[in-house]
């Protein structure tokens, strides 16, 4: 098989390609990294590319073929993880200067499944500092770029994972997913995002943004590929009190009927207005328009909602996630984890013991943690403090569980909600400046993220300026084998007609980066 063909390929049939002898696990592994050689001098969606334990990874998986051996789902299959996922012995750097030479001493329980099932980790992505952002543009490491359009960024904050899948670099990347992480880099970077229930995969090693909302999710080629992560990903964990104990189904394989004869008779689809909080710009209007006309020549009835809470969504959120931000980034103090104040460490032992804790403190997170993440700390800690508590906190919290309330209830009378993923696609690199501009990225994603529901975003085609636009379906919690089956279903038939969303990646030939 021609090396270039690997790169149009998802993971469900590299692994079974490989067990077919296509190709080995070496010449697959071979062929991503020189990919990531070619494309990441410019797209930057790596922090760190374990280039040698791979290739031996792949020669074992070679081996273990050879001899006839158990293999797992995901043998040989690259992947990708978001830099704020543990991976033992490896550095850990959540994109920010706090967390300077920080080594996990464990792996998170995701990236251990992965391993698990045969995944070979290839190396650590980009995202926002401590996944806060939309954009990919606040890490200490620089901005990583959209592979459709250099200029434009790739959304966030898992935008690393999102650009190494759509860049063909990796079939498969872990991200998190708090208030739209993963949907909204995927609907940015034309691929598929999954955020699972809320408990559904363990959070355990995954750095902590707001806890009540985290999750860990899969950014894949195509909806089987996340369906597929999911087996893998999902189920109890004793290192997780949140997890919970519902079954884990085999998502993956129940897709295939689905994608030969795509229908979606009998189903019902909600969805509101998108008018006043909820606008859209244009190009995603005519997308949305589109998809709906698609859903419905596929036999889904629409109906139309009211939701009244949903234009509260990304008001409650940014109340609530920068205070359990404020209480989470309390641990990075410079003393327990990362990194201690430079100038602390430079004096003379008898002017350190003149400094107090407090001043290493302060000195060390001033230093350490870059604008938004002090701006989420500063308001979270004011949303939270005695005598404005209960104007915000608990407030919030009263109208989170409105919206809770709201969404399931409306989940009891449809099969899913539908929407947009993102009010407008990709937009340019440094375009957001006003903190507000940027989070209206998420007024759509913010939503399903408070209420603990799954959602998925799935390719919807290019709009005009030939960018990725994308839908997202919402589940009722643990309904993620109905959704899975709606995007199916949407993308088979959509590819039928449009064919798969890939870059061109002109720039690569152009960049002078030899093959
Ligand atoms: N963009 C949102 C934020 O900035 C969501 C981040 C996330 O899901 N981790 O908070």
């Amino acid at each position: 098989m021609a090396a270039e063909e690997l790169a149009h390929l998802d993971s469900t049939s590299l692994a079974s390609g490989l067990r077919r002898g296509d190709f080995s696990a070496l010449e697959l592994m071979d062929f991503c990294l020189r990919r990531i050689q070619r494309a990441d001098s410019r797209l930057q969606a790596f922090i760190e590319v374990f280039t040698d334990d791979a290739l031996r990874e792949a020669e074992a998986v070679d081996r273990r073929l050879a001899a006839g051996g158990r293999l797992g789902p995901l043998a040989g299959v690259p992947v990708a993880i978001k830099d704020n996922l543990s991976i033992a012995g490896r550095s850990l750097s959540c994109g920010s200067r706090i967390l300077e030479g920080y080594v996990a001493p464990y792996s998170a329980t995701a990236v251990e499944r992965l391993q698990r099932a045969g995944a070979i980790v290839v190396g650590r992505t980009n995202l926002d500092e401590m996944a806060m952002g939309s954009s990919c543009e606040t890490s200490i490491w620089g901005s990583t770029l959209n592979p459709w359009d250099l200029g434009r960024v790739p959304g966030g904050s898992s935008g690393g994972s999102a650009a190494a899948v759509a860049a063909a670099m990796v079939p498969l990347a872990l991200g998190s997913d708090t208030g739209g992480s993963v949907r909204q880099p995927a609907a940015f970077t034309g691929v598929v995002g999954l955020r699972p229930t809320y408990g559904r995969v363990s959070r355990h090693g995954l750095v902590a943004f707001a806890s009540s909302f985290d999750q860990v999710g899969p950014l894949a080629r195509s909806v089987r590929d996340v369906a597929l992560a999911l087996e893998v990903l999902a189920g109890p964990d004793p290192r997780d009190s949140t997890t919970t104990k519902e079954p884990v189904e085999s998502w993956g394989s129940s897709l295939q009927g689905i994608e030969d004869a795509p229908s979606l008779a009998g189903l019902r689809l909600g969805w509101c207005e998108l008018a006043g909080d909820l606008a859209v710009d244009a190009a995603t209007e005519a997308c949305w328009r589109r998809s709906c006309q698609r859903l419905e020549a596929l036999g889904a009835t629409l109906v139309p909602l009211q939701l009244p809470t949903l234009d509260q969504a990304l008001a409650i959120y940014s109340v609530l996630a920068p205070c359990e931000a404020s209480s989470n980034l309390a641990r990075f103090d410079g003393v327990r984890f990362g990194r201690r104040a430079a100038e602390a460490e430079d004096l003379e032992d008898s002017a350190v013991e003149e400094l107090s804790l407090e001043d290493l403190y302060v000195r060390s997170r001033s230093e350490g943690f870059g604008p938004e993440v002090k701006r989420r700390i500063l308001l979270g800690t004011y949303a939270l403090s005695a005598g404005d508590r209960e104007s915000y906190y608990y407030r919030a919290r009263r109208a989170l569980r409105q919206v809770r309330r709201e969404l399931r209830e409306a989940l009891e009378r449809v099969d899913a909600l539908i929407s947009p993923t993102t009010p407008t696609s990709a937009f340019a690199l440094g375009a957001r400046r006003e903190p507000l501009e940027m989070y209206r990225s998420d007024i759509f994603t913010c939503a399903p993220s408070l209420a603990g529901l799954p959602a998925i975003a799935v390719p919807a085609g290019l709009t005009g300026e030939g960018l990725p636009s994308s839908l997202q379906v919402t589940g009722a919690p643990f309904a993620e084998a109905k959704i899975l089956r709606i995007a199916t279903a949407f993308e088979a038939d959509r590819q039928r007609d449009e064919g798969m969303l890939r870059p061109s990646m002109e720039w690569m030939n152009a960049s002078g980066v030899a093959a």
